[in-house]
């Protein structure tokens, strides 16, 4: 706690502190499980299995390594899904000095961008049996993001 709440939720690590933390955790640190697990890491939103695809897809990494990656990752509780919004599951790196994972994400209407509120606190953890009763969250805020917002729009 204390003054974390406006550090970017980011965080870097080499590619051996990601290999060592995938090992720590049992799974065999393959290529592209360090490489999926880095990208969570470092990316400040929830990603789509097609967005990692989008990003880390390879003739060696097909679309079905990276998904079968993302679950392991999942499994071994290095990753989860933070949010389903319009049926899509999107997968956020657990990180270290996150308290659990209580921040809301904010989906946009009109691009489908789904951002990482981590500023947001939710309501129902403020009471501290709650709060470490409370597992993960699942908050979907529903608008028009700020990119939108800014954009001339000739469709309205
Ligand atoms: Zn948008
Ligand atoms: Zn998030």
């Amino acid at each position: 706690m204390s003054g974390r709440a406006h550090e970017p939720a980011t965080e870097r690590l080499s590619k051996d502190e990601a290999r060592q933390r995938v090992q720590a955790t049992g799974l065999r640190a393959t290529a592209p499980r360090v490489a999926v697990y880095q990208l969570l890491l470092e990316t400040e939103r929830p990603l789509s299995h097609s967005e990692v695809v989008a990003q880390l897809a390879s003739p060696d990494w097909d679309q079905a390594t990276i998904y079968r990656n993302l679950l392991k990752l999942v499994e071994a509780n290095l990753a989860w899904v933070a949010s389903h919004v319009g049926g899509v599951a999107r997968y956020e790196a657990r990180r270290e000095h996150d308290e659990p994972h209580y921040h809301p994400h904010f989906s946009c209407r009109s691009c489908g961008a789904v951002e990482c509120l981590p500023e947001a606190r939710l309501a129902a953890a403020v009471d501290k049996r709650w709060r470490e009763a409370v597992a993960e969250a699942e908050l979907q805020l529903v608008g028009e993001c700020p990119t939108c917002r800014a954009a001339p729009s000739f469709t309205r």
